[in-house]
C-alpha cells in the first residue's frame, strides 16, 4: 500500500506524443504549468472525482484539475452550491477555493492534443490512478464520481471488473465488489452543456445524490 499518493513527475517520459506535446507548448506558452498535474485535494478524502485530463488552456496552465478549463466553471460552481466546497473559485491556485472531503484528479495527468487521450495513454497513465485510489482507500474513500465513460471504464478497469457488469448512465449509483460506490456522471465539458446533454440541474442531481449517499 503506497504512503503518499505517487503522481507522475513532472518530466514524465511515459507518452511520446504527449511528452512532445508538452515540449511544444512549453515553447509556445512558457508561463503555463505544462506538465503532468497531480492531483488536488486530501488524500483523506471520501469522496474522489475522476475527470478525464487537463485542458491545454486550463488545468495545464494553472497546474490544478479542472481550474480555468471550462469545464471547472460547472464543476466547482456546482460544488460550491451544494457545500461540496468553499471560497472563491478564481481559476488560479492561488485562490481561496476549498475541497470538503473531496479529491479531485483525471484519468490521464497530461494535456493531450484536441483533448483525446488515446487508449495506449490512457493505460500508460493508469498506475498513477490506481495509486491514488489504493492510498485513499486505505485511509477514508468510500465514493467514486466518473465525469463522463472514459473516466468510468478506467476507474472499472483499475479494479479489473468488468465493463459490462457496470454500463455508464448518467446519475448511475454502482455498488463495486470492493465495497466503493462508483457514481456516473455526464463530463461538464463545454460540448455536453452547450449541447444541452448535461444541464446546470442534472449536475446538480449528481452531488445531492452524492450527498444521500454519503
Ligand atoms: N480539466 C481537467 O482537469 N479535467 C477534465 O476532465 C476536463 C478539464
Amino acid at each position: 500500500m503506497p504512503t503518499c499518493a505517487i503522481d507522475a513527475p513532472l518530466d514524465c517520459a511515459l507518452c511520446p506524443r504527449l511528452v512532445a506535446f508538452r515540449q511544444d507548448n512549453q515553447t509556445k506558452y512558457p508561463s503555463f504549468f505544462n506538465a503532468p498535474v497531480p492531483s488536488f485535494g486530501s488524500d483523506n478524502a471520501a469522496l474522489l472525482i475522476v475527470g478525464l485530463a487537463p485542458g491545454l488552456k486550463g488545468a495545464n496552465q494553472t497546474g490544478r484539475p479542472f481550474t480555468g478549463d471550462y469545464a471547472g466553471d460547472t464543476l466547482f460552481e456546482t460544488m460550491l452550491k451544494t457545500g461540496f466546497a468553499s471560497g472563491n473559485y478564481c481559476k488560479v491556485v492561488s485562490d481561496t477555493l476549498h475541497l470538503h472531503n473531496v479529491t479531485i484528479t483525471n484519468a490521464v495527468r497530461c494535456v493531450p492534443p484536441q483533448n483525446k487521450p488515446t487508449t495506449d495513454e490512457i493505460i500508460t497513465c493508469r498506475p498513477f490512478l490506481i495509486n491514488q485510489i489504493e492510498l485513499m482507500q486505505s485511509k477514508n474513500l468510500r465514493i467514486l464520481l466518473s465525469l463522463g465513460k472514459i473516466s468510468h471504464d478506467t476507474v472499472l478497469k483499475t479494479f479489473g471488473l468488468k465493463l459490462s457488469a457496470f454500463p455508464f448512465t448518467h446519475k448511475a449509483v454502482h455498488k463495486l465488489p470492493n465495497g466503493l460506490t462508483l457514481v456516473d456522471s455526464y463530463h461538464c465539458s463545454r460540448y455536453n452543456v452547450n449541447t444541452g446533454r448535461l444541464t446546470e440541474k442534472m449536475f446538480l442531481e449528481v452531488f445531492e445524490l452524492i450527498k444521500s449517499l454519503a
